[in-house]
């Protein structure tokens, strides 16, 4: 895309975020689901990671996305209605990877995950949150290999990027584009973002209207 393009659609996105933005509801089954108005884009994560921190600084809104560390409480995904009139919903799913997490409990979070990915035509990207002081671990690839097998396009964002070392984050973003570069579903580009700062959080919303309007 042209330099004069670029501008254009970070100008939109930044006026995107800075509109209204509700939260629209909870959906614990797919039998809860919004109707498929509008574009999608959905947010992934260990617990922790900073997903919800991610959700306000984009939108702006200190309460928009509950922090909830709860294990068992979380099994749902969030709707978040983005503009007036609505033009996207940005999906607020399920942390995963509580080492003490019950059987069925993460069985429950497979099958709504899998379910919503799998069945979800609106939905046109997932970024999935990495934590910039560990890198991948186990059940993010477990769930790459998820979106893989989907077929949903996605995109590593390493949070909390205000929390390492400049050469530490570089070295980190270096080991996990190599392994994103495996994945046939993954984004080659890899955000860093930090809540803290706002650092990465401008290009963020830019690729998300990018990707909500391709
Ligand atoms: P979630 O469980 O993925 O929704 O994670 P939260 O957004 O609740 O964040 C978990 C913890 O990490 C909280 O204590 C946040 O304050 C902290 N945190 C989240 N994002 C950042 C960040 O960018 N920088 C720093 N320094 N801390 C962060």
């Amino acid at each position: 895309m042209s330099g004069a393009g670029d501008e254009d659609i970070a100008e939109r996105a930044r006026k995107l975020f800075s509109g209204p933005i509700e939260f629209l509801k909870s959906a614990p089954g797919l039998q809860f689901l919004p109707d498929p108005q509008v574009p999608e884009i959905a947010f992934a994560g260990r617990s922790n990671v900073g997903k919800s921190s991610l959700l306000n600084a984009l939108t702006n809104r200190k309460g928009l996305a509950r922090t909830s560390n709860t294990p068992g409480r979380t099994q749902e995904l969030n709707f978040f209605d983005v503009g007036q009139p609505l033009q996207i919903r940005l999906v607020d799913m399920p942390g995963y990877g509580f080492a003490e997490a019950p059987k069925d409990l993460v069985k429950r979070w497979k099958h709504l995950v899998n379910d919503y990915l799998r069945g979800r035509s609106v939905l046109k990207r997932s970024l999935v949150l990495v934590d910039s002081r560990h890198g991948l671990k186990p059940p993010d690839r477990d769930m790459m290999e998820m979106l893989d097998n989907a077929a949903v396009n996605y995109q590593l964002v390493l949070t909390k990027g205000d929390k390492v070392k400049p050469t530490e984050l570089a070295a980190t973003l270096e080991r996990t584009q190599a392994e994103a570069r495996k994945h046939p579903a993954a984004h080659p580009h890899i955000f860093t973002t930090s809540s803290e700062t706002g650092s990465g959080i401008a290009e963020l919303r830019t690729a998300i209207l990018e990707a909500a309007t391709s």
